[in-house]
């Protein structure tokens, strides 16, 4: 084949029919130095979408409209992706427009700039930010939730909005796209996006911490929310406690377990990882270094005198813990009075939201604070507090950087905040202290700063003096290990990981989605069925013929399948084997007056037409003694669970469990038998709610070949729903018929959804 001459749609066919990655093709076409037109179609583009655009339009004094762009890390991150070729980044422009005329204007400007403008009416923005976002999920999410307000006219907002961002990305995008969604604005977006694009790859990356399962399950939302977000292939945090957090409520709330962070949402699977963002620290770095900050920093020391310096900046916002952070200054004044007149704290607030009533208010006691405190301890020539309720340019925050002895980064409870990090960057003489609260995501890299919780007033206001203190040595110790570590992973890195991660999980996607059993080729197997002259079909039982419940034994054959069994059966030239992992007793029990065979304890014992049940000779279950009294100690302490014993194996069952502790278990269980199963030859497999320990040697694969290889076949069916069906599936020839049943991860040819659809699959082989 001559590769340089593929057109786009056999390129496509190449990658579905070889089950090639867009890696793999990737690297074919490189290495054949083919087009790179065929690579960029295959790649798709990059839409990236968040409540905001990285750009501020604005009004000006004559009503015209005014671009500015953003500063903020995101946008610096993201910046040389959005520009890039076809790219776009969707969102808010930050404006009503008072016209159509405006807008298209707008809309123009934007699209030059790969950016497509999301616009909303005053009332949106009112319910929908300012409401559902900042006054229910925002409190929430930081654990203030006296001050979350549950309204529905803030909830639908929130739906409504969504919906909107939802048109405005399915209008520009593609199956191949790659759609990067940002933050708590947004959470519905990607099961939205997904009803509409079923196939495209979407991440997601939520910036403000995520709740423990307890304070979640206070929203009334939550189900909803967890839906929505759960339409992602990649969902990422700042720290590992967020994604834990995250995976318990998906556990308990929509009874979806994970697996290393994997978790299988409607027959898709969804990953779940922490990713640490980073800041610019070239930018903050370089900044520091500007004759401009130079010249500032001179400008505000000579003001200030010769005296120690604590910085802090914040947004106002009750996450922050700007009150405390005050009253810890008193005490600390208080406690070592040698430090009055020495120490000073100088304090920034950028004004935020004070038009809510909470904003108000704790601008009000951040005032109040300040004022008593300049008035118990200043003097003529000392002010403690210098306060500044505004936002300053780069160069300033550098040159307050530069100046810092202590930074006092002390919030409640912060996704990550960032000051901290362009703190460090700042420091290019390796000097000052970060004082940091473990509330903050940051905590989690930043382990070389003095470590405190904001609400032990005694013992920050300790750390305090423990910073001013600290030797050079030691402060230049702590600072170039911070100092690495945030120019190692700085903001590009950050995005190179989640890109990279969700190009990663989407192949990987590729390659185990198994199509599903669509009309036509459900009738082009009947049709097959028909014309064959020697058919075998191998049935899995539980979660195949019949869907699971609660009790093992309640899942004994209906009248339908007894019915369904039986003529199947009876069909010429046709063998069925049920192969399950139950014991032969319940098989014979149940299904024995048809005239079919069997594999029972997933291939202990096997059933022939008129045969007796038999055993390969050399299977030994003397290990049972062993492992018996391990699997009583976690019955013992797990209630719901039990043993079930068949002839050759155990079976810890746990589906009565309380969620969460069972899978719990059953991974502490597979963990304890780890090196005592492999040293006894056997093997600990995981079921659906099940664990189950076996000898080495038996797999269902093995007792379906002795079938598959003394008969001239030539039409062969093998439907299961679970891992040991999997060894079924791989043991049959390539011209078989394979169906997994459940989720579509798997080595089977084909998928289906539930027993119901297996069920009309066999009926209607019945009709042939
Ligand atoms: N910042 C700013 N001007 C100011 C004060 C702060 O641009 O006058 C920036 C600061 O450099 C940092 C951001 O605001 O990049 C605050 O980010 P952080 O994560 O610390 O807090 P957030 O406000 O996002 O919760």
């Amino acid at each position: 084949m001559d590769w340089r001459n593929i057109s786009e749609p056999s390129l496509r066919d190449i990658m579905e029919r070889y089950r090639l990655s867009k890696c793999e093709i990737i690297k074919v076409l490189i290495c054949l130095e083919s087009h790179f037109w065929y690579l960029h179609d295959a790649m798709g583009r990059t839409i990236i979408v968040s409540n905001r655009l990285p750009v501020k339009v604005s009004r000006d004094k004559k009503g015209g409209l005014r671009y500015k762009p953003s500063e903020g890390g995101l946008a610096t991150g993201l910046g040389s992706i959005y520009r890039e070729g076809d790219n776009i980044w969707v969102g808010w422009p930050g404006i009503h427009f008072d016209n159509i005329t405006e807008e298209k204007e707008a809309s123009e400007k934007l699209r030059e700039e790969n950016m497509k403008p999301v616009t909303l009416t005053e009332q949106e923005i009112e319910l929908y930010y300012e409401g559902f976002s900042n006054e229910t999920l925002w409190p929430t999410f930081h654990y203030f939730t006296q001050y979350a307000l549950y309204k529905k006219s803030y909830w639908q907002a929130y739906e409504k909005v969504n919906q909107k961002f939802c048109d405005e990305v399915v209008a520009v995008a593609n199956t191949d796209d790659t759609i990067w969604l940002h933050d708590y604005q947004l959470f519905l977006l990607p099961g939205m996006i997904r009803e509409k694009l079923p196939n495209v790859s979407i991440g997601f990356f939520l910036h403000i911490p995520f709740p423990s399962f307890e304070v979640f399950r206070l929203l009334p939302w939550r189900r909803q929310l967890l839906d929505g977000v759960l339409g992602s292939d990649l969902i990422g945090f700042h720290t590992y406690d967020d994604m834990r957090h995250f995976l318990s409520a998906v556990s308990r709330i929509c009874f979806i377990s994970n697996q290393h962070g994997q978790l299988n949402k409607d027959g898709r699977t969804v990953e779940v990882d922490s990713f640490p963002m980073g800041i610019d620290y070239d930018k903050y770095a370089s900044s520091s270094a500007s004759p401009d900050t130079l010249s500032r920093e001179v400008k505000y020391r000579t003001s200030l005198g010769d005296q120690k310096l604590m910085l802090s900046i914040d947004r106002l916002d009750y996450s922050k813990g700007i009150p405390a952070r005050l009253q810890i200054f008193d005490l600390f004044l208080e406690k070592y009075p040698q430090y009055v007149g020495k120490v000073s704290l100088m304090m920034v607030v950028v004004p935020s939201r004070d038009s809510v009533d909470q904003y108000r208010d704790l601008k009000e006691e951040v005032d109040l604070l300040v004022g008593r405190i300049n008035g118990k301890y200043g003097s003529v020539n000392w002010t403690p507090i210098h306060y500044f309720y505004r936002s300053f340019p780069l160069n300033d925050l550098s040159a307050f950087y530069r100046m810092a002895d202590v930074a006092l980064v002390t919030p409640m409870r912060d996704g990550m905040n960032l000051v901290c990090k362009e703190y460090v960057a700042s420091r290019l003489d390796k000097r000052g202290v970060l004082i940091l609260s473990e509330m903050a995501g940051a905590s989690k890299e930043l382990s070389e700063a003095i470590i405190v919780n904001p609400n032990d007033k005694h013992q920050v206001r300790d750390a305090i003096k423990r910073a001013l203190e600290m030797t050079e040595e030691e402060q230049i110790r702590h600072m170039e290990i911070m100092q690495a570590t945030l120019k190692k992973y700085n903001i590009h890195h950050w995005v190179k990981l989640f890109m990279d991660r969700l190009v990663d999980v989407f192949d990987k996607q590729q390659k185990m989605t198994t199509k599903i059993l669509d009309d036509t080729a459900q009738q082009k197997l009947v049709e097959s069925f028909r014309k064959s002259n020697n058919k075998l079909l191998f049935l899995d039982y539980d979660g195949t013929l019949t869907a699971f419940t609660p009790n093992p034994r309640e899942a004994s054959p209906d009248e339908e399948l007894h019915e369904i069994l039986d003529l199947l059966a009876k069909k010429e030239n046709t063998e069925v084997v049920v192969i399950s992992g139950r014991d032969k007793n319940t098989l014979e029990e149940w299904l024995g007056q048809h005239n079919l065979e069997f594999v029972a304890e997933h291939g202990v014992w096997v059933k022939s037409k008129d045969q007796p049940w038999k055993t390969s000779d050399n299977l030994d279950n003397s290990w049972k003694e062993d492992i018996r009294p391990v699997l009583e100690i976690y019955v013992n302490k797990t209630p719901g669970s039990f043993i079930e014993e068949k002839d050759y194996s155990l079976v810890w069952h746990y589906r009565k469990v309380e969620t969460g502790l069972g899978e719990l278990r059953s991974r502490e269980i597979i963990s304890h038998l780890k090196y005592l199963a492999v040293n006894m030859n056997l093997q600990v497999l995981e079921g659906n709610m099940v664990v189950e320990i076996k000898n080495l040697e038996v797999n269902k694969g093995k007792a379906a070949a002795k079938w598959v290889s003394t008969n001239n076949l030539d039409f062969i069916l093998a439907i299961g729903d679970d891992a040991t069906d999997e060894d079924t599936f791989k043991a049959m020839p390539e011209h078989a018929y394979t169906i997994k049943v459940g989720d579509n991860r798997s080595a089977a040819r084909f998928s289906m959804k539930e027993p119901k659809a297996v069920r009309s699959l066999l009926k209607q082989l019945i009709e042939e």
